[in-house]
């Protein structure tokens, strides 16, 4: 494969900032550099309390044990999103209700949400897919009215923003991820950011496996004991030396995956003013990231022809989320409110193009002459 969908990108500090961790000889998720992360989100987003976890789908869990979700409950959250959204919900007996999506970013459809809110409803997750912002002052509104918490899954949503304020700092919680693939990186790894003082207290006793560890900790009181639900939401302190130089150094690395997204968003301007593709949007409101490049294909069938033509060129492209409604477990334990008609069309058209911090204006150039070659004389 000549041009990978994608590769994780290095930062300068990520082997001294791991053999310091060794040295201090404190690798559980209590040493400096779990704390430096910490407070980097606490000032950078800004948020209340951030606790660093083993993954996204980690800080998913804890935000449902958070919200106090059970059987009976309704979790909103579009069909259009990884596994990791719905299974949360699931996990914990309740009922993930899907809902269609915008065609223009991909992303939850605020009025489906409002038409799907009854008495059940607990929570929302909005999704911000590709990086792109949803619409969270019209979802903050519609969960606050109704007294419904909000949990943004920012998986894709590092150092980008919606109406000049941070993803991950609007919702009731969000969660991060800092898998492999996405565009800050410590091989598995995640955030959950608490932007309500009212979860705090028992935030600290949820990541510590349900105990007043921290109460202990910090000398208010003599003994530590089980005091409610809880798991182990704690990050290596050696994946956390990782992280915290990827953090440093992310405005870079963002700059650098945007220089691509551009450069991929203007080579194909020919091909939508043609009618053969359609790129994503990115609404005025919205400052996103470049997680994602991806455009809709015509059809399904030109998008297998496409996906094929440049494997054999030697370029990774991929499709993305099968819709969760029409999932074997999406059947078995959600259920559908409106129409799914955005979500079945265009997951059924949807290409990305390969895209990573350190690659090359010639290696996306490679990639545009491909997707040209293959719409000539089509
Ligand atoms: C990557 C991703 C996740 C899961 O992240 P992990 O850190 O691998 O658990 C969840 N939701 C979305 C939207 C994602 O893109």
């Amino acid at each position: 494969m000549k041009i990978p969908f994608n590769l994780p990108p290095k930062s300068s500090n990520e082997e001294k900032y791991i053999s310091q961790a060794i040295s201090n000889k404190k690798l559980s998720g209590e040493g400096q550099f779990n704390k430096k992360c910490t407070e980097w989100f606490n000032k950078n987003l800004p948020t209340l309390m951030t606790v660093i976890t083993p993954s996204c789908t980690s800080a998913l869990e804890m935000a449902m044990v958070l919200a106090d979700i059970g059987p009976g409950d309704e979790v909103i959250l579009p069909s259009f999103t990884f596994t990791s959204t719905a299974n949360v919900v699931a996990l914990y007996g309740a009922i993930p209700v899907f809902v269609d999506v915008d065609p223009k970013t991909m992303n939850i459809d605020v009025d489906a949400i409002a038409k799907a809110i009854t008495a059940r409803t607990r929570v929302i997750m909005p999704v911000h897919y590709a990086g792109v912002g949803c619409e969270m002052d019209k979802i903050m509104d519609l969960a606050n009215k109704n007294n419904i918490w909000v949990v943004e899954d920012a998986a894709q949503g590092i150092f980008a923003s919606y109406k000049g304020k941070a993803l991950g700092a609007w919702g009731h919680m969000a969660a991060f991820s800092f898998h492999e693939t996405k565009n800050i990186v410590c091989g598995e790894g995640g955030a959950l950011t608490i932007n309500d003082p009212r979860l705090v207290a028992r935030a600290e006793i949820v990541r510590d496996k349900g105990t007043n560890r921290q109460q202990f900790l910090n000398g208010q009181v003599d003994k530590y004991t089980w005091q409610d639900k809880g798991s182990s939401y704690l990050l290596s302190e050696l994946s956390a030396a990782f992280l915290l130089s990827q953090l440093e150094e992310g405005e870079k690395i963002t700059a650098r995956r945007m220089a691509i997204w551009k450069q991929y968003y203007a080579g194909m301007a020919d091909l939508e003013a043609a009618g053969k593709v359609q790129r994503m949007t990115v609404p005025a409101e919205a400052k996103a990231n470049a997680h994602i490049f991806y455009f809709l294909l015509p059809t399904m069938q030109t998008r297998i022809e496409l996906w094929t033509h440049l494997k054999e060129a030697g370029i990774q492209s991929t499709f993305h989320y099968v819709p969760l409604h029409s999932a074997p477990a999406g059947l078995k334990y959600g259920k559908v409110s409106g129409s799914m008609a955005v979500t079945d069309d265009h997951s059924a058209r949807l290409l990305r193009l390969p895209l990573w911090a350190d690659m090359t204006a010639a290696d996306a150039q490679f990639v545009l002459d491909e997707v040209n070659k293959f719409f000539k004389g089509k």
